[in-house]
């Protein structure tokens, strides 16, 4: 069942870089697998999937070690600074930065590990109150200030767009996020690039793609919906 919804999600994805006149290869597809368990992800696996994305710390943790080492994970939730040093080692990239103070401490923990840690931006890209992210406003200064880290290395921009039932509702916040990604690539800021636009989810990924996202991520549309269990 599950390679049945990855192979719609990958016709999507075509579909929507022939009509946005994209490459394929240009755009990686994230496996949104929160709350799942490994038994689902070893099946996507198998399936060909290797970027996976997980928003907590400690499920990174307990799926590592279970799971293939040619694994990309990406950290795609809000990251508290203490918690960084146990995933340091184990992400392939960072969406999640919105503060300085969390870039420092990346920098930080990825100089312990000799390694460059390659992060995105988040920005609230409609000022929702409920989101975490950089306004608009001030991601370029916080590009600016993070610039001289060197044990980091930031690649583009990452925004959770407004849920909506019509995913044409979001095109013009995905518009909005590529044009700040060239309004900032113009400044040509050392050590920033802006060629990663990580925007698209289960209900509008087609329109990230048509408007130039190079990363969606992809949850309920490839593992089915997820339950939360009340504590
Ligand atoms: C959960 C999550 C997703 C995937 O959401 P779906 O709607 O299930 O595809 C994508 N990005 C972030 C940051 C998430 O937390």
């Amino acid at each position: 069942m599950l390679k049945e919804n990855l192979k719609n999600v990958e016709q999507t994805i075509q579909a929507a870089c022939e009509k946005g006149a994209r490459k394929r290869a240009d755009v990686t597809l994230v496996a949104v697998s929160k709350t799942k368990p490994v038994e689902m992800l070893q099946e996507i696996y198998d399936a060909g999937v290797r970027d996976f994305g997980e928003n907590k710390v400690q499920e990174i943790c307990e799926k590592y070690d279970k799971l293939p080492a040619d694994i990309r994970w990406h950290m795609i939730g809000h990251l508290q600074r203490n918690k960084v040093k146990y995933i340091i080692d184990k992400v392939c990239m960072i969406h999640s930065v919105d503060s300085y103070r969390l870039a420092e401490e990346i920098n930080i923990q990825a100089k312990k590990h000799k390694l460059v840690m390659p992060v995105l931006l988040e920005v609230n890209i409609a000022d929702e109150q409920t989101k975490f992210g950089v306004s608009k406003a001030d991601t370029l200064l916080l590009a600016e200030e993070v610039a001289h880290l060197d044990s980091l290395h930031v690649e583009g921009l990452m925004a959770v767009a407004p849920y909506v039932e019509d995913p044409e509702k979001n095109r013009k916040y995905f518009r909005e996020i590529r044009q700040l990604a060239v309004d900032i690539r113009r400044k040509n800021i050392d050590n920033i690039d802006m060629h990663v636009l990580s925007i698209g989810m289960t209900g509008d990924y087609a329109v990230a793609i048509e408007e130039g996202a190079t990363i969606v991520r992809v949850g309920t549309g490839i593992f089915g919906e997820r339950e939360y269990h009340n504590k």
